[in-house]
């Protein structure tokens, strides 16, 4: 997988993928993240990325040369083939939400380029014509799409097959819909975890995690999980398909 992110602070990006999972992806050659400055895409001395609004109003807006002209020339070398399995992404906070199954679209692609606005956003015309998906990773406005990009490259990485040592910690994370749903209800949130000390600070883990009955460790998870979702999360509670026994399970916490 290649992302290639467009920003005017390329130097932003040096931290966030240089840990964990983000850097055992690229040393291990499972992504490669591309990035590059905006204003190497301009034409004039100054190297002008954007310019007041039309209509009047406060701010700026970045222009769509640039961005037109950095995307066509990353792209340049694709074939009508790789063209369709790469997404370019505008991060926006009028965006779409990205939420677990955007990511896990945007995984099913070889390609994700990523546009970073700024100021008081973007010319609409990157979205309506060069994008192919303006997204919004919540509803509060940033300063720039950077932070937005980042959290897209890291949620999308951890869902490529190989990503994670161990494939069922994707499977069993929080709203994502397990295909047995014998073991999760699916698009609900995790359960809680817990780690030693037993007792930290007269604080007690569940006697049941203590106990190695896997069963009722497993019926606990999903009873703890409901519980967490209703109080948290009822919106996605909604939505879920619950088998009976989990049905069940919530029945007794409604009690
Ligand atoms: N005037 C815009 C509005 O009210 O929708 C906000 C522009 S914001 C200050 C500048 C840039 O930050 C945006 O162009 C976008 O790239 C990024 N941004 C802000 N909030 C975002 C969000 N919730 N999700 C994704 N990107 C966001």
């Amino acid at each position: 997988m290649i992302y290639d992110i467009v920003t005017i602070f390329p130097e932003f990006f040096r931290g966030p993928f240089e840990h964990g999972i983000l850097r055992r992806a690229q040393e291990e050659g499972l992504i490669e993240i591309r990035l590059h400055d905006l204003r190497n895409y301009t034409t004039d001395k100054h190297r002008t990325v954007d310019d007041r609004p039309f209509g009047g109003g406060e701010g700026m807006v970045l222009k769509p040369e640039p961005l037109f002209t950095a995307v066509e020339s990353l792209l340049s070398d694709q074939t009508m083939e790789k063209r369709a399995r790469t997404a370019i992404v505008l991060l926006s906070a009028q965006g779409r939400w990205f939420h677990q199954s955007v990511a896990q679209t945007l995984a099913e692609q070889e390609r994700v380029v990523l546009l970073c606005g700024r100021y008081e956003g973007v010319d609409e015309r990157v979205a309506e014509h060069l994008a192919t998906l303006e997204l919004s990773i919540g509803d509060y406005v940033l300063s720039g799409g950077e932070l937005a990009a980042a959290v897209v490259v890291d949620a999308t990485t951890r869902l490529l097959p190989e990503a994670l040592g161990d494939e069922r910690s994707v499977v069993e994370e929080s709203f994502t819909a397990h295909p047995e749903a014998r073991i999760s209800a699916g698009g609900i949130l995790d359960c809680p975890h817990y780690t030693r000390p037993a007792d930290f600070r007269g604080h007690q883990v569940p006697e049941v995690l203590l106990g190695g009955d896997h069963e009722e460790v497993r019926r606990w998870r999903r009873e703890k999980a409901l519980a967490k979702t209703r109080r948290n999360r009822p919106d996605l509670l909604a939505r879920a398909r619950l088998t009976k026994e989990e049905r069940a399970l919530l029945d007794k916490l409604d009690s």
